[in-house]
């Protein structure tokens, strides 16, 4: 059992923000931002991928919502919405979520490193070919 199935069964203590039938939400233990907030599944999906479409329909609508009053509230300027899908990927809880960061103005440069990759146009035009569906 993931530690997220846990917290949603009240066997681990969380700051729940949110929940209904198929959604549950709280905030992160350790947070990149002040009122970052993980929005998830109930069920165990473990990735983005394995969520069934009409739950993940409900799911994104339910993050947008929390993002919005949490901007609002907060008076952010701003938000992240994130999603880690593999461990490779950064994943450290595979039980699928969203995460809510807001953003304001004079806060730490957060998931802003740009990377220059070097790409040429031909690169470019061979991965808009692959990747097209
Ligand atoms: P990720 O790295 O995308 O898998 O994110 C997992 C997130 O879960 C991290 O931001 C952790 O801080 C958060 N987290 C882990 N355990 C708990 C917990 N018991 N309560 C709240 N957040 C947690």
């Amino acid at each position: 059992m993931t530690i997220f199935e846990k917290i949603i069964k009240g066997e681990i203590p969380a700051y729940k923000i949110y929940e209904d039938d198929v959604v549950y939400s709280f905030l992160d233990a350790k947070p990149h931002n002040i009122g970052h907030i993980l929005v998830i599944p109930k069920d165990p999906y473990p990735i983005l991928s394995d969520i069934p479409d009409e739950i993940l329909q409900h799911l994104i609508v339910v993050v947008k919502k929390i993002a919005i009053n949490t901007q609002k509230v907060l008076n952010a300027d701003g938000y992240h919405i994130l999603m880690n899908n593999g461990e490779k990927a950064d994943q450290t809880v595979p039980h699928a979520h969203f995460h809510i960061v807001p953003r304001s103005d004079g806060d730490n440069n957060l998931y802003t490193k740009i990377i220059d990759l070097g790409l040429e146009v031909s690169d470019f035009k061979s991965l808009q070919e692959k990747l097209s569906l």
